[in-house]
């Protein structure tokens, strides 16, 4: 950030915080957002500036293509460490995952050759998380041009980011408790569009015999 863009949004913090003490009163002594979002980190798609959440509504997660990746302790923790304390600890009622127009990420992804050759040290292998959704696309949308063929990966690759949610234990079981919704986003920031919809699963308890 040059210096001038710096100074600038240290003045519009300060703006902020005189604007409204009481709420950063309240938020001083703890949060609860009722939101854990998923977001991918390009500069366009700030989910707060989207949704205009305030500060203390939403705990983001964000990363390259807004992914989530499956329950693995050795591999990708930050987002299982992210979901595990926005689940058990602030006990977020909704999770939701916001995939977005224009993506680089799902670019890259689609772009991967079918030899599975990567040429990049980590962005190639982190958006392999959702390599189903680019084995989808390429299959479903054959007839499709390559820039249409990443638009539905875009949104292909959110449900596999929510089937990956139903990985985490804590996840399944607010799920079948009811105290956690998940749903599945997507910002098309050229056209103005925001569309959500649910997570479409079926997941039974354990039933012990
Ligand atoms: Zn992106």
């Amino acid at each position: 950030m040059a210096n001038d863009s710096y100074q600038e949004a240290v003045a519009g913090l300060s703006k902020l915080l005189s604007k409204d003490p009481t709420l950063y009163g309240a938020l001083a002594k703890g949060q609860s957002p009722k939101f854990l979002v998923f977001a991918c980190s390009d500069s366009r798609v700030c989910p707060s500036h989207i949704l205009n959440f305030q500060p203390g509504e939403a705990f983001v997660v964000r990363n390259i293509a807004n992914m989530v990746a499956p329950y693995d302790k050795k591999k990708h923790s930050g987002v299982g460490a992210a979901i595990e304390y926005a689940v058990l600890h602030l006990k977020v009622e909704n999770i939701v995952v916001i995939g977005h127009s224009c993506c680089g990420g799902i670019k890259g992804l689609m772009s991967i050759p079918d030899d599975g050759t990567t040429s990049s040290e980590f962005i190639e292998n982190w958006v392999q998380i959702c390599s189903t959704a680019k084995a989808k696309v390429k299959s479903d949308c054959s007839n499709l041009s390559f820039e249409e063929q990443c638009h539905n990966c875009e949104k292909e690759a959110v449900n596999v980011s929510l089937g990956n949610l139903l990985t985490y234990p804590f996840v399944r079981e607010g799920l079948l408790k009811e105290t956690l919704a998940v749903k599945g986003a997507h910002y098309d920031f050229v056209k103005g569009n925001f569309a959500l919809w649910d997570l479409d699963f079926k997941i039974t308890p354990l039933v012990a015999v």
